[in-house]
């Protein structure tokens, strides 16, 4: 994977560095409020997929590119080869998209069918035990290489020692300090100077996170494996991975093949509503409504019972 220097056009990086031909369509496939995707087909039929932003800044783009290449290197789930990432240049007459947008380059996914739940379940447990590749990650460190977003809202990932830290500093606090609701900031408080008795007994090692793991970010591709896409990922609490279950669909057999291979720790439903609070935070943060009354209840709950 290679990073940016300004290129004139996506058409002409891909001509010059995948080597397969000249690009000979280009199709929108989707378009969010940041962003476009596109399948790009070159003669030899190979496709590649690329989204673009013309108002993204390029961080965004790095944090998903090195979220994908580190799942991509765990060679567990099927995670899509990441081939470049930056902004464009506004040379003039480039083809296609120029004038400083950003994008990135990955292998373009077929999706379709239905492998088991046993086998997301299998491989995600696999994902999450794999050996870090990362150095801090080696030593224990909880973090990652760059900040990235959870759904628009920054996610600082700066590397800390221990989880407890980490969790704190920056995830709830940071979520926090972004709503300045003084009730959920107090209750926070009370939460976070004792988060340590959630953790009684737990030995927590730092396991690769996808980091939004909901279902509209997972899909079936046609060979029988699971993708999971769009991550926010870093390296932490394997538990933190299902922080986002409330929309995830995870079935009776995703939990019993995850729970074979990674054993279940105990407190762990306590810590998945801790997990929970910090989505249903930044859902509050970034849609407002009634994510905040799911926060203020785990954090009664949790406060009642830690605090
Ligand atoms: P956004 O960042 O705008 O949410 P997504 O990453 O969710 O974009 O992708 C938008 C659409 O493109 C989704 O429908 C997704 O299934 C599809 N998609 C994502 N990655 C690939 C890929 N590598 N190959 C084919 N389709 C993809």
């Amino acid at each position: 994977m290679g990073s940016a220097p300004a290129q004139c056009s996506i058409e002409e990086w891909i001509e010059e560095n995948v080597g397969k031909g000249k690009v000979v369509s280009r199709n929108m496939v989707s378009s969010s409020s940041w962003s476009s995707a596109y399948v790009y087909t070159t003669e030899s039929g190979q496709k590649l997929f690329v989204k673009q932003s013309s108002n993204g800044d390029e961080g965004m783009f790095k944090g998903e590119a090195l979220g994908l290449q580190a799942m991509y290197d765990t060679k567990t789930l099927r995670i899509p080869k990441v081939y470049h990432y930056g902004r464009l240049s506004s040379v003039p007459g480039g083809r296609g998209l120029g004038g400083g947008a950003t994008f990135i380059i990955m292998e373009h996914l077929n999706f379709s069918g239905r492998p088991s739940q046993r086998e997301l379940g299998r491989k995600l447990a696999e994902m999450h035990l794999a050996e870090p590749l990362d150095d801090n990650a080696r030593q224990g460190k909880f973090g990652f290489a760059v900040d990235n977003t959870i759904g628009g809202t920054p996610q600082p990932n700066g590397w800390m020692d221990t989880w407890v830290d980490f969790f704190r500093e920056r995830r709830l606090r940071h979520q926090l300090n972004l709503a300045n609701d003084s009730r959920l900031s107090d209750m926070g408080d009370k939460l976070m100077a004792n988060l340590d008795a959630l953790f009684e007994g737990v030995e927590v090692k730092p396991s690769l996170l996808h980091g939004d793991l909901w279902s509209g970010n997972i899909s079936a591709v046609e060979d029988g494996e699971w993708s999971i896409l769009d991550p926010a990922t870093y390296y932490g609490h394997h538990e933190a991975e299902f922080g986002m279950q409330w929309c995830a669909g995870f079935t009776a057999d995703f939990w019993q093949a995850y729970h074979e291979i990674v054993l279940k720790a105990p407190g762990f439903e306590d810590r998945k509503q801790l997990y929970m609070l910090y989505h249903y935070l930044n859902h509050y943060n970034l849609f407002g409504g009634g994510y905040r009354s799911s926060a203020e209840n785990i954090l009664r709950q949790l406060t009642r019972k830690y605090a």
